[in-house]
């Protein structure tokens, strides 16, 4: 930084993912008056265009659709002038120019940027247990808001014992016939007041101590094997879907070697969303951090524009 002419770029800010901490980003930095581009990946969609109903987002009393609160996230930030496109990046470079910029490569074009800003989140973790990949799409899923209704008066079975296993499990409840929960510990991560609705739910049975050992089925699902982490005997349980929520990885593979990423891949930032590269910044699910919701992606989003606002005001001189 300091006194060296400016390259040209063509954006302030490029934003990469087009989840709740991405288009809060754009709204803030498009809002500020800055030229940004947010990059929506092609190849995933943001988890929260998935989720059935969000009951946590402060000032939506009746509770929301993921998909429709995305819509509206988005609107807001168009509105100031974001502009997006639709693009999986391939590679972060720095230039070679002093002061550096940062080189965007998305699809077949390069974008050249004084800042970014990663906001591409997360996905769901896949077991890697037998039948799991085979069934995929004919049994066994990660949505629950998409497959959920496929399971009216069947049984299915849940696994994992989180947010959201718990929600997803309670959500099944409206469809299908009886719904197993699979933990593998003896008792749930699930925050007080998921649990105690799951508790009180005649349609949810547990099963303690139990990890999938595999998918059974022919054509289609006809039940899961499970086994019991402490006796290790096998049984099987009879059930048409397969539901597994067991966390998420982050999506932060494109920025390994670009900047610091703890040991499960999540982006190491300090409070101000800085990473450890200069001028980049981190919003959302995809930073390493204890909690995970809209509003706290949301708040980081707000946060990593406003930050890398002054780090492109202290790079133009207009800093005061
Ligand atoms: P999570 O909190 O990491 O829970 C993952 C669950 O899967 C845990 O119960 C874990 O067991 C289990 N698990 C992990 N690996 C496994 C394996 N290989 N085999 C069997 N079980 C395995 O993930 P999440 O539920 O997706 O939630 C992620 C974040 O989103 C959390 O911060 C959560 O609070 C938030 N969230 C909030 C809401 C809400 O507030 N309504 C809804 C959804 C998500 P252990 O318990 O033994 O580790």
């Amino acid at each position: 930084m300091g006194t060296a002419k400016l390259s040209e770029y063509d954006y302030d800010i490029i934003i990469i993912g087009g989840g709740p901490a991405g288009y809060t980003a754009g709204l803030y930095a498009a809002r500020a008056g800055l030229k940004t581009l947010l990059v929506e990946g092609a190849a995933t969609v943001s988890q929260i265009t998935i989720t059935d109903i969000i009951e946590n987002y402060p000032g939506i009393p009746d509770g929301i659709g993921g998909f429709e609160l995305m819509q509206l996230f988005k609107n807001q930030a168009l509105k100031f002038g974001l502009e997006t496109i639709t693009k999986d990046v391939s590679a972060i470079v720095k230039s070679d120019s002093a002061p550096a910029l940062w080189v965007v490569s998305a699809g077949d074009k390069s974008y050249r940027a004084l800042s970014i800003i990663a906001a591409t989140g997360a996905q769901w973790r896949k077991l890697g247990v037998p039948g799991e990949t085979e069934f995929a799409g004919r049994g066994v899923s990660y949505c629950a808001t998409c497959d959920g209704p496929f399971y009216r008066n069947r049984d299915v079975v849940v696994v994992g014992g989180g947010d959201s296993a718990i929600q997803e499990a309670l959500f099944l409840t409206h469809f299908a016939k009886k719904v197993t929960v699979i933990h593998r510990r003896d008792r749930l991560r699930a925050g007080g007041i998921l649990q105690k609705r799951a508790f009180a739910e005649k349609k949810i049975e547990f099963v303690w101590n139990g990890t999938l050992a595999e998918v059974l089925g022919a054509d289609f699902v006809t039940g899961v094997m499970i086994k019991n982490v402490q006796s290790e005997k096998l049984t099987d349980i009879a059930a048409e879907g397969v539901f597994i929520f067991v966390g998420r990885i982050p999506h932060t593979e494109i920025f390994r070697g670009v900047f610091n990423l703890d040991t499960g891949g999540y982006i190491i930032t300090d409070e101000n969303m800085k990473t450890s590269a200069e001028g980049i910044f981190a919003a959302g699910d995809c930073r390493a951090k204890l909690f995970r919701q809209v509003v706290t992606a949301a708040g980081d989003g707000a946060n990593a524009a406003f930050n890398a606002e002054l780090y492109i005001g202290n790079m133009k001189g207009e800093a005061y």
